[in-house]
């Protein structure tokens, strides 16, 4: 598990990338100027590790676009000490992120082998997500809620009811929905029953599946 001046170079090229397609959020920027995302990854993948590209990981996911990431989390407007809920941690790459935020993070994966593996590996690099849970994203986490912000780094076929319910009155959700191809969508709670709804353009996420495997 090696850091280099060399990837750190990338890194800093990555950000680059990033602000030139138009993220602008200072501290988004930092957190992936200091995350080792080649570590998220296999080892095959390490020469692309700092491209701004998705990448296959374990049980036939991925890790997120770092612009896929940087957008989505812009959109949460993390401040410090939020209780955030993510749908999804697959590599622990977006959690990660959130952590370097100083968000209170929980984070659910339906996978079992890519939850034990980013278990034991987000604590080797420094992250302590509050909780990573082994379960069915589409419930949330009614024993934790209500939640500052819920980010879903999985394609929905539609908004699920509970992360609705489980989101603070002034909360918000960055959720993608749709099918082959999601538009990335913002719901901000703005009363008990009331929803303001965003949209935020196409992106292409691998499905948000029902129970776990
Ligand atoms: N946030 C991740 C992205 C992983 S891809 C990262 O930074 O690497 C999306 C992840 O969502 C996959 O790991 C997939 O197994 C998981 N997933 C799919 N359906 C789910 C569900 N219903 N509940 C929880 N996780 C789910």
């Amino acid at each position: 598990m090696k850091d280099t001046f060399k990837h750190k170079g990338l890194r800093q090229q990555l950000v680059t990338v990033l602000i030139a397609k138009g993220i602008e959020d200072e501290a988004v920027l930092k957190a992936i100027g200091n995350i080792p995302r080649h570590l998220f990854m296999d080892s095959s993948f390490l020469d692309h590790a700092y491209q701004d590209k998705a990448f296959p990981i374990a049980a036939d996911q991925t890790i997120s676009q770092p612009y896929t990431v940087a957008f989505q989390t812009e959109l949460l407007q993390v401040k410090k000490g939020d209780k955030i809920l993510e749908i999804g941690t697959g590599s622990g790459y977006q959690a990660a992120v959130l952590c370097e935020l100083d968000a209170k993070v929980y984070s659910i994966e339906r996978q079992q082998e890519l939850f034990k593996k980013t278990s034991k590996f987000l604590p080797k690099l420094g992250y302590r997500p509050k909780k990573l849970i082994f379960g069915d994203g589409y419930k949330g986490l009614k024993e934790e809620a209500p939640f500052d912000s819920i980010i879903v780094t999985a394609g929905a076929p539609f908004i699920p009811k509970p992360l609705l319910s489980q989101l603070k009155i002034g909360g918000r959700l960055v959720i993608p929905v749709g099918g082959d191809v999601q538009v990335m969508t913002l719901i901000i709670r703005k009363g008990v029953k009331e929803f303001e709804k965003h949209e935020l353009g196409d992106f292409r996420f691998v499905p948000l599946l029902e129970d776990k495997n």
